[in-house]
């Protein structure tokens, strides 16, 4: 017969005995004064270390607890849940409901969690006479729970540490561009609120690229934590310096009394800039160059006002550098033009829209042809022919200038070729050379490319090179000048007499030829200055052994003195302007049988 209901109630308290005392979970129950009518077995083992379940009736938890701590009495926190129990019995019966409590403390010298409920219980009267409770061990689960803390509060650390990495330079510790233009939006908005003003002070250091290129990385990166040490110092609490990057600082100037002090926050800055900065026993000094936008004039956009102080600075650098200067909106125009006709020079490039034009080179006693200059064109899509003087010093300040320079090469060299082979004797072949080609580490490769396999031609060749640029980086334009030379490439110095070199100078570089600039021809042979400095360049020539040749010759006269005066060499419109390689052919064909002028 299957086992019933009947059954269980006939075995009620054997069935329930059973259950309570193998429990995992701990079971009693109380008295009022706290002493245990009943204990399970997980109680007796876990918490009151007592030898069976009989033992805790009438006794309390703090006996078992004291009994404990007396086994070991050099520690005091052998065992603290004694008290513990007690105090929450207390509490449950004072409060007369049933309650939940988390009990931390120590058993046998170990950490130990509790979670218990306890509840009170009544007679038929209403009357508590005990409580009742259930205690359940989650010490694992509270290792767990506190290593889960600890692994958040370290993922918030280092998600904090990443935020400040995302927001600061890491060389000098500055607020980023990021950050910059983020309180630049706050500082903006406070400012329309408050009807006050923003000044936004965008700072650049003065050439320094060159103290990083000579001196190194590790000097440069001193030298810019040295200075935003210094700006540092100056800037209020409330205001922002940041590093942009390389060598560009911004500041925002918050709550703008009078443009006075915009002024005299600038001259502070630049007054700090001028001591030298000491850095690894080098003395250096270096300049800055500040533009100013103003909100809400300049701009009401974080974006716009940093980048109108960015066009003021270009305008304080074009000024002379070193010097600041505050945006107006027709610098933006300029910029607006300035970009425009970059990225259409950029275009011509790709789409390899220059021509070249020669100019013949005569000699003027035997009235012979001894050769040409290559001019560069640009043919612009809309505007038609450019003339270099229009795109050259652009093309020079982005480094354009070094792929148009070689297209130029490329171009001329295959009409020269083609000359030759005609057997039209076109002389020599002279183009202009932009000293940053000398600075450019594949530039004798190109050329040793250029000239492969037609060794007539490099005897022919000449580049010119203006004497102001070669001074600008001597050293290494001497060095390639020298291995242009060992390829039996002829040099000129272009324009002499307008730069400062010396005659110890002149005498070190590996050149053929001087070229009388045209400024110096023009009043020929009235201007008495002109005069002299021709009849010099002349003499000086002929004392280093070199040739000249002059150009800009227009008229009789200028073509007469300088042949009485030994310049035999002479190019100008007085023979013939630069022309295309098509009328160059036919000028080639022409000059032979005709009389020249
Ligand atoms: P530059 O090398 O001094 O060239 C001489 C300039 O004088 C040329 O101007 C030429 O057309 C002009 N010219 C020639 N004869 C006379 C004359 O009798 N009277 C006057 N007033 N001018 C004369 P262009 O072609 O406009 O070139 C200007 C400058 O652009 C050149 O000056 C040169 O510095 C630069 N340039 C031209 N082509 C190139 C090139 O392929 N590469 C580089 N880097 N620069 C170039
Ligand atoms: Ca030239």
């Amino acid at each position: 017969m299957p086992f019933s209901l009947l059954d269980i109630n006939e075995h009620n308290a054997e069935l329930l005995s059973l259950l309570t005392q193998h429990l995992p979970d701990m079971l009693w129950v109380k008295d009022t004064n706290g002493n245990y009518i009943y204990a399970n077995n997980a109680l007796c083992e876990g918490l009151l270390m007592a030898k069976d379940t009989q033992e805790p009736i009438g006794k309390n938890d703090i006996f078992f607890a004291l009994r404990e701590r007396a086994t070991h009495s050099n520690n005091p926190y052998w065992h603290t849940f004694g008290e513990l129990c007690f105090n929450s019995d207390r509490i449950v019966i004072l409060n007369n409901k049933p309650m939940k409590f988390e009990e931390f403390g120590n058993i046998k010298g170990k950490m130990f969690y509790l979670e218990v409920y306890k509840a009170p219980f009544y007679d038929k009267d209403g009357n508590i006479i005990g409580t009742v409770g259930t205690g359940r061990d989650i010490t694992e689960l509270k290792k767990i729970q506190i290593d889960l803390q600890e692994s958040l509060k370290k993922l918030d650390e280092q998600k904090e540490m990443f935020e400040y990495q995302a927001n600061h330079d890491s060389l000098t510790d500055l607020p980023n561009r990021a950050l910059f233009l983020d309180r630049l939006q706050q500082s903006i908005h406070m400012a329309r609120r408050l009807r006050s003003k923003v000044a936004v002070i965008f700072m650049d250091l003065d050439h320094f690229k060159e103290i990083n290129d000579s001196l190194g990385h590790h000097i440069g990166d001193k030298l810019l934590i040295e200075f935003s040490n210094r700006i540092k110092n100056v800037v209020r609490r409330s205001d922002t310096l940041s590093r942009l990057g390389g060598d560009e600082f911004c500041i925002i100037l918050n709550d703008i009394a009078d443009i006075d002090f915009i002024s005299k926050f600038i001259s502070q800055c630049m007054e700090l800039n001028k001591l030298a900065y000491e850095i690894d026993k080098n003395s250096l000094h270096i300049g800055m160059s500040v533009g100013v936008s103003i909100y809400p004039s300049d701009g009401e956009q974080a974006g716009v006002l940093l980048q109108h102080a960015d066009v003021a600075m270009y305008k304080a650098k074009s000024d002379g550098r070193n010097t600041y200067c505050f945006y107006d909106e027709e610098m933006t125009e300029k910029v607006f033009e300035r970009a425009n006709f970059e990225n259409s020079l950029r275009e011509a490039i790709d789409n390899k829209e220059f021509v070249v034009y020669f100019q013949p080179q005569i000699n003027a006693k035997e009235n012979t042809l001894v050769g040409m200059e290559a001019l560069v064109r640009w043919q612009h899509p809309v505007i038609g022919l450019m003339s270099p003087e229009k795109f050259i010093t652009l093309a020079e300040e982005t480094g354009m200038i070094v792929q148009i320079d070689r297209l130029v090469m490329e171009q001329a060299l295959c009409h020269f070729q083609k000359w030759h082979e005609d057997g039209l004797n076109p002389g020599k072949l002279a183009i202009n050379l932009a000293v940053k080609q000398l600075q450019e580490d594949d530039f004798i490769d190109f050329i040793t490319n250029l000239i492969k396999n037609k060794e007539c031609i490099a005897q022919c060749l000449e580049l010119e090179v203006t004497e102001n640029n070669i001074m600008k980086n001597p050293g290494k334009s001497i060095e390639v000048m020298q291995q242009i030379s060992e390829l039996g490439i002829g040099l000129t110095i272009d324009d002499f007499g307008t730069g400062y070199s010396s005659l110890a100078y002149l005498k070190r570089l590996p050149i053929n030829k001087l070229k009388i600039d045209k400024s110096f021809v023009s009043a020929l042979p009235l201007n008495l200055d002109d005069i002299e400095i021709s009849k010099t360049i002349i003499s000086l020539s002929t004392i280093l052994s070199l040739k000249v040749i002059a150009q800009g010759v227009e008229t009789k006269e200028q073509k007469d003195f300088l042949v009485a005066h030994g310049c035999d060499f002479i190019q100008g419109y007085f023979y013939a302007h630069p022309m295309t390689a098509h009328d160059m052919t036919q000028f080639l064909i022409d000059y032979i049988k005709i009389d020249a002028p």
